[in-house]
């Protein structure tokens, strides 16, 4: 398919285990989709990838050998496989460190960092059937906004939530997919990435935080690590679905960091769904992360990072929870002082575990509860939205009319949280354009503000 008499020819070496052959095979298949030919020889070839071997070390020698032949024969070398992610005595890459002109090196599982390289040095022939899809892909948000999805399925079992059996265990994303299509998003226009996945904090759980590749560098496949790519990338980046996992102390340093390359930052607002904070309703739930002390991880937050916005979703009237149970749940809103919060009342979802628990309390109960929860609620966001009235705020445009624009400020997630809404003025406004506004104004939800500057 898409094959012409110019097509780029690509050579291929392809040493090591059936691992890499697999490996090999996929980067082939790629090439010869995207429409390059495969070349028998060295001369013929526009460009040669030789995936290596270094596993022991006559199979370091061999693949070293392999590339150096490709370089001299040909010149033009991507190197990937598994001595790719291999570094000598002083902490050097041995490839690079023995063939430093080879064009990229990249570990084992990295067919897409490949055909980067390739893409790079060996433009792609044109496709007219799709290249009209941009590249970030067909997205169904805003333009200035893109959830950027980092994992699929879940390894908990809570037992109100049917996901695990829809969707699986926890299948992390490789990082540098991740970031290459974050990167991709920006380069599109997108000014804030929304992190999102069933549990954020297990990203790299699966693959034992093994190190993938970010435009060629190691990188370790975690939470923090990939929050710290994103953060490099001038744009807002916003966390969800954050479970408190000790290591999310970890996080704070980064987002009490101050903007890199103008805006990028990750954002100090962590989404946890903290689901109920009795320690038995937890327990019964099967919540991850039940046994952390709550309150004790909000407060090394906010001590860390004192402008962070905790959002957080719970469930009222699970079945067997009592009145003092509940009682201890609006108890500990008034402790923990939660910047943004939804609340629903339990609803028992076919095939759910917890719909077997003794104890399914009425219609009217679970209603009950949870408008009692929502007014607790309302009173603690009014007095925090108060105390922004004379700050100034850092909002990003998400709609321009005749009477000013609606915004958001760090606090406020799309869809979910409140709006910043900038009073008419006569300089002209964007869509995705981050401005100053002074707040002069507060409700349970919303602040109203005027532009700054
Ligand atoms: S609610 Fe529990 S089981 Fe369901 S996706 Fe979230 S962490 Fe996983």
């Amino acid at each position: 398919m898409n094959q012409t008499v110019n097509a780029p020819k690509v050579g291929f070496v392809s040493l090591g285990c059936p691992k890499a052959l697999v490996d090999s095979e996929d980067i082939l298949t790629r090439l010869k989709v995207e429409g390059y030919e495969i070349s028998n020889s060295y001369q013929d070839a526009d460009l040669v990838v030789v995936n290596t071997c270094g596993f022991i070390d006559s199979a370091v020698a061999e693949s070293l050998d392999a590339i150096g032949e490709a370089l001299h024969e040909n010149g033009k070398v991507v190197v990937t496989g598994c001595l790719g992610a291999r570094t000598d005595a002083s902490g050097e890459n041995m490839v690079r460190a023995m063939h430093p002109k080879v064009l990229a090196v990249t570990g084992p599982h990295a067919s897409n960092e490949v055909m980067d390289a390739v893409h790079q040095h060996l433009p792609k022939p044109h496709d007219p059937f799709i290249d009209l899809v941009p590249e970030q892909g067909i997205k169904l948000t805003p333009s200035h906004y893109a959830y950027l999805k980092i994992s699929e399925g879940c390894n908990h079992r809570c037992t109100f939530c049917i996901i695990p059996s829809l969707r699986g265990d926890l299948v992390s994303r490789p990082i540098g997919d991740v970031v290459r299509e974050a990167e991709k998003l920006v380069k599109s226009g997108v000014k804030e990435l929304l992190v999102v996945s069933q549990d954020t904090s297990a990203y790299g759980v699966d693959v034992k935080f093994r190190t993938g590749f970010v435009n060629g560098r190691p990188v370790k496949t975690h939470m923090q690590t990939l929050a710290q790519e994103l953060a490099q990338l001038g744009v807002w980046v916003r966390m969800h679905y954050v479970y408190p996992y000790p290591h999310v102390d970890d996080l704070m340093e980064l987002m009490n960091a101050s903007a890199v390359n103008g805006y990028g930052r990750v954002l100090p607002y962590l989404d946890v769904p903290f689901q109920h904070a009795h320690p038995r309703v937890l327990k019964a739930m099967k919540r991850p992360a039940s046994s952390e002390k709550t309150l004790e991880r909000i407060l090394v937050w906010r001590a860390a990072c004192p402008d962070l916005t905790i959002r957080s979703t719970f469930i009222a009237g699970f079945p067997s929870e009592t009145e003092a149970e509940f009682q201890y749940l609006l108890d500990f809103l008034d402790e923990a002082q939660l910047d943004r919060v939804g609340c629903f009342a339990y609803s028992p979802v076919d095939g759910a575990k917890a719909n077997e628990i003794a104890g399914a309390l009425p219609d009217e109960v679970r209603e009950e509860r949870t408008a009692r929860f929502m007014e607790k609620q309302a009173g603690i966001s009014t007095a925090r939205l108060t105390n922004k009235v004379g700050t100034l705020q850092t909002v990003l445009i998400d709609e321009v009319d005749e009477d000013g624009a609606i915004a958001r400020s760090t606090a406020d997630a799309p869809e979910i949280d409140g709006l910043v809404y900038i009073d008419y003025t006569e300089t002209p406004l964007q869509v995705g354009q981050f401005v100053e506004v002074k707040i002069h104004h507060s409700d349970a939800h919303d602040l109203w503000g005027e532009l700054v500057g």
